[in-house]
C-alpha cells in the first residue's frame, strides 16, 4: 500500500464526512479540529479526524456502519486495497 500523502488536496477528496459511519455526535464534536487542520499544515498533524487511510483510526467512531471508501478519489488514485481506515489504522 503507498503512502497516502496528508495534503489538503486528498483531504478535500475525503469521502468519510458523508459516510453512515461517521455519526452525527462525532462530526459535531469534531467540526473545530477538522477546520483547525485545513487551515494548518497537515503533514505536521499527529492525528485528524478524517482522511484515516493517511493517519490512524478514530478516536471517536466505533460502530460499522458502511464504507463508502470504494467510491473515494484517494482510495482510487493510491491504489488502496482495504476499508474502515477509521476503525483499524491502516484498514481492515
Ligand atoms: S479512502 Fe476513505 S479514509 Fe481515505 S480519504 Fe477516502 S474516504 Fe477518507
Ligand atoms: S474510513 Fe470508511 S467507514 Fe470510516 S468514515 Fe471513512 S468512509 Fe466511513
Amino acid at each position: 500500500m503507498s503512502q497516502v500523502a496528508r495534503s489538503k488536496e486528498n483531504l478535500g477528496k475525503c469521502m468519510c464526512m458523508k459516510c453512515p459511519t461517521y455519526t452525527f455526535m462525532c462530526k459535531m464534536r469534531n467540526m473545530p479540529g477538522n477546520m483547525m487542520a485545513m487551515m494548518g499544515d497537515l503533514e505536521k498533524k499527529e492525528h485528524v479526524e478524517a482522511m484515516y487511510c493517511a493517519f490512524e483510526q478514530s478516536r471517536c467512531m466505533d460502530e460499522e456502519k458502511g464504507c463508502i471508501c470504494e467510491e473515494c478519489l484517494v482510495h482510487k488514485e493510491n491504489g488502496l486495497d482495504k476499508a474502515y481506515y477509521c476503525m483499524a489504522t491502516g484498514g481492515r
